[in-house]
């Protein structure tokens, strides 16, 4: 089908191996790419029960029909497997260059089976599977490990993902890292790449995907092209990137601050946009196929930082370090999420678990004591998680392990097992529904539904009636998923576009129902997966914490009554009761 090579490499880590797999066009007709198309292998080929760190766990790398094509927003890869953090589906995604390269090769997915027994590194073309000796990378931090990778094949065109120290570790929050600091982030297909002995992947090659109307993509993306850089959106995005949420979730109480205990920041002024723009030289940094250009490369200027240079912060991560630690310079989150990057954590767990153990730590001797704001203690204590020393073997294990070996579950705050990320869920009510339901655990993109509610298209506190407004959204964005684009566009391809995309680059013609369904049946596919598992319905909820507590600022809450309501009508609407 075009828009597809309608083609996966497997290729078998352990016996050095590979092989093609014609995918017929009937999956494609049914669960279209990327995410359809991931979850469709996963289901197939994973056996079910097994330990997600086992060579048996596959992972998997996918594009989208639109990849490498010149659709806006289109520079995004995939990553699906089995979590080690939850033990359920993990999809992630990230941008940068990696999603060309992987396109270039000439599969729709790539697929790695099995377990090297040495560290090594893969180079992926359309020509051939390379299995590199990597023993003098194992033990790099992402940044020198992608360099060394990139000079060794000395290709000036080439896209490479690596781990860190944590995913060699096993840490079951480890990332997958392109471009130095775009990454596979949640859920720790890092250490999964780190369980099978692989150390980084470099894709290249030359194949071009065919598309069936190019002339609809062109008129698409001229027409996108004029008006999309001058929208409100876009014009924000470039400015201020993600930072520009800080004051959006403060304000209305929603923005996660002291581990769970209140919804703002007296001091977010100083870890806000505006903050970043006055202690940093920044300049706004683009993935490729990209007007938006949220990225932002910030350089220190002053201090004990000055000269440390990033892309980002990222919102979520200015929240989970800053906010829920008490971190109150933006400088300083700068420098962890800099050190996040670098061992190769998800920034998101790490500072839920740092802020865990802050409060674990006053409440009870769990031999080791960190405070609120304490920046070299946070540092120190991500470099123990990364190594698995002392403590930080408890926690490299994830939330959920560390509560029950310190018997603190009442304070846990997860899903499923994985941290929520910056969205307060007790004052933004469907994002209750949205870490509930997601398909890996506490999630905020599969249905980025925060966005509904700050942009008040619907009420926060609404429960009634919100599960059918949700559902349009989570289906509007499986859709993205399937043809892996960037959700900052989610403003400017609404339903209609879908449409006019996917006949583009598929040739099929779908209504807006048959489009939706399509994405019912992905979700579908991922609900199964995970159920196969051992997932319980009942786990379809949030921490006591946050079902029993009131936020101490504000005193909002949400109650068990709040979130059964919209979770009946969830099932109902999607057919799961
Ligand atoms: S909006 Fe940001 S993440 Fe999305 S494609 Fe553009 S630069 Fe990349």
């Amino acid at each position: 089908m075009e828009g597809f090579f309608n083609r996966v490499l497997h290729v078998d880590l352990e016996g050095r191996r590979s092989w093609k797999e014609e995918i017929p066009d009937a999956v494609f007709q049914e669960f279209l790419g990327g995410k359809g198309l991931a979850t469709y292998l996963l289901l197939r080929d994973l056996k079910p029960g097994l330990d997600p760190l086992s060579p048996d766990n596959i992972l998997i790398f996918a594009t989208g029909p639109l990849t490498d094509t010149l659709v806006f927003g289109s520079s995004r890869y995939g990553v699906f497997t089995k979590s080690p953090l939850t033990g359920l589906y993990l999809e992630s995604y990230a941008g940068g260059d990696v999603a060309e390269f992987i396109s270039r090769t000439g599969y729709d997915a790539i697929v790695l089976h099995g377990a090297s027994r040495k560290p090594i590194f893969l180079e992926i073309s359309d020509r051939e599977i390379k299995f590199h000796d990597a023993s003098h990378i194992w033990g790099m931090e992402t940044y020198t490990a992608e360099d060394a990778i990139r000079q060794e094949l000395a290709f000036a065109k080439v896209g490479v993902a690596v781990i860190g120290p944590a995913g060699e570790n096993l840490v079951r929050f480890a990332l997958i890292e392109n471009n130095y600091w775009r990454s596979i982030g949640r859920g720790g297909a890092g250490a999964v790449l780190g369980s099978k002995k692989v150390k980084g992947i470099a894709f290249h090659g030359t194949q071009k995907r065919e598309v069936a109307h190019p002339d609809i993509l062109m008129d698409f993306w001229k027409e996108i092209g004029k008006k999309g850089p001058q929208t409100a959106t876009a014009i924000a995005y470039k400015k201020f990137g993600t930072p520009m949420v800080v004051q959006a979730t403060n304000s209305v109480g929603a923005f996660p601050t002291q581990y769970w205990a209140k919804g703002t920041f007296e001091k977010w002024k100083q870890i806000s946009a505006d903050a970043l723009l006055e202690q940093c030289e920044v300049k706004a940094h683009a993935c490729p196929k990209c007007f938006m250009a949220c990225g932002k490369i910030s350089k220190v200027k002053e201090g004990r930082h000055a000269g440390l240079t990033i892309e980002g912060p990222e919102y979520e991560t200015i929240d989970a370090l800053g906010g829920i630690c008490l971190v109150d310079d933006i400088r300083e989150i700068i420098y962890l999420n800099d050190f996040c990057d670098r061992l190769g954590i998800d920034t998101i767990t790490a500072g839920n678990l740092a802020g865990f153990t802050i409060e674990a730590s006053r409440r009870k001797d769990i031999g080791y004591k960190l405070e609120y704001g304490d920046v070299d203690g946070i540092a120190q204590l991500f470099y123990m998680m990364a190594r698995r020393e002392g403590i930080g073997a408890i926690l490299a294990e994830g939330v959920k392990h560390a509560a029950k070996a310190w018997n603190l579950e009442e304070l846990a705050v997860h899903v499923k097992g994985m941290d929520p990320p910056g969205y307060e869920p007790r004052v933004l009510k469907g994002m209750a529904l949205a870490y509930a339901t997601s398909d890996r655990g506490a999630c905020h993109l599969r249905s980025t539904f925060y966005k509904a509610e700050l942009s008040g298209a619907i009420p926060p506190e609404q429960v009634e009636g919100k599960a059918r407004t949700f559902i349009d959204w989570e289906d509007r964005l499986t859709i993205q998923d399937c043809l892996i684009l960037c959700r900052f566009f989610r403003d400017l391809y609404l339903w209609d576009e879908y449409a006019i995309l996917i006949k583009g680059c598929t040739g099929m013609e779908l209504s807006r129902q048959e489009i939706q369904a399509l994405a019912g049946r992905v979700l579908n596919l991922a609900r199964e997966f995970n159920l196969r598992e051992g997932m319980r319905v009942a786990e379809d909820t949030l921490p006591p914490r946050l079902l029993l507590e009131k936020l101490l600022d504000s005193g909002k809450g949400i109650t068990s009554e709040e979130l059964s309501l919209m979770l009946e009508e969830y099932y109902s609407l999607r057919g799961w009761c």
